[in-house]
Formats: C-alpha cells, sequence, structure tokens
C-alpha cells in the first residue's frame, strides 16, 4: 500500500486515538438513545400555561440542536474509524498533509488538517 500522505502518527499513538474513537463512539451512541427518550413531542393541547409550553419548545429546541450536533459528531466519529481502517487516519481528508498528534488528541474524530479547518471557517 502506498503511503505517500503517510500520518506521523506512531504505531502506540495511532491505538491510542483508535480507542478514544471506539469509547466515543459508544458515548455518542448512548446519548442519542437517552434522546430518543427523552424527546417527546409537546402537547400543545396540555393545560400547562403559556409560559410552561413555550419553556418546554424551547428545552425541546435545545434537545433537538444538540441532539443534531451529537448525531454529527458520531457521524463524524464513524468516518474516522473507517479511515483507520482503510489506513489513512490522521491525514487530511482534503489535502493529506497529516493532522498532527497533538490536534487529534484534542478531537480524535476531526477529517482536518489545522490549515483546512481555518479555510473552511472563514469560508
Ligand atoms: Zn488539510
Amino acid at each position: 500500500m502506498s503511503r505517500e500522505a503517510a500520518p506521523d502518527l506512531t504505531a502506540p499513538e495511532l491505538e491510542e486515538l483508535q480507542q478514544e474513537l471506539v469509547a466515543l463512539r459508544d458515548e455518542l451512541s448512548r446519548a442519542l438513545v437517552g434522546f430518543r427518550d427523552a424527546a417527546k413531542p409537546v402537547d400543545v393541547d396540555e393545560p400547562i400555561g403559556r409560559v410552561s409550553r413555550i419553556d418546554a419548545i424551547q428545552q425541546q429546541e435545545m434537545a433537538r440542536a444538540s441532539r443534531e450536533g451529537i448525531a454529527l459528531r458520531a457521524k463524524q466519529v464513524g468516518a474516522a474509524l473507517d479511515r483507520c481502517a482503510e489506513g489513512t487516519y490522521g491525514a487530511c481528508v482534503s489535502c493529506e498533509e497529516s493532522i498532527g498528534y497533538a490536534r487529534l488528541k484534542a478531537r480524535p474524530e476531526t477529517p482536518f488538517c489545522i490549515a483546512c479547518q481555518t479555510r473552511r471557517e472563514q469560508r
């Protein structure tokens, strides 16, 4: 297998990050199950008063937003585990430069190097 874009990770580092990804995946899927149980639709006919109804809707909005955030992160974690399996983990999916251990340690599912991430955020 050609590895010109070899991520500069040592085998123990790679192993460690991969274990973190697996733990993260389990944690996120547990969190998603919890949200599914909690996200009951607000019953607008229920006589709970206008203010508490707004509260309930706002709480659901917040729950929905964080559920979507978790779902997105779970997807990124899954993609990162796929890259581990392919042997491309640690390389930026955009420019194929090495992402670097410190950055991966902080956020093991990140698909981009700092330069590409910054470029995307500025767009
Ligand atoms: Zn990059």
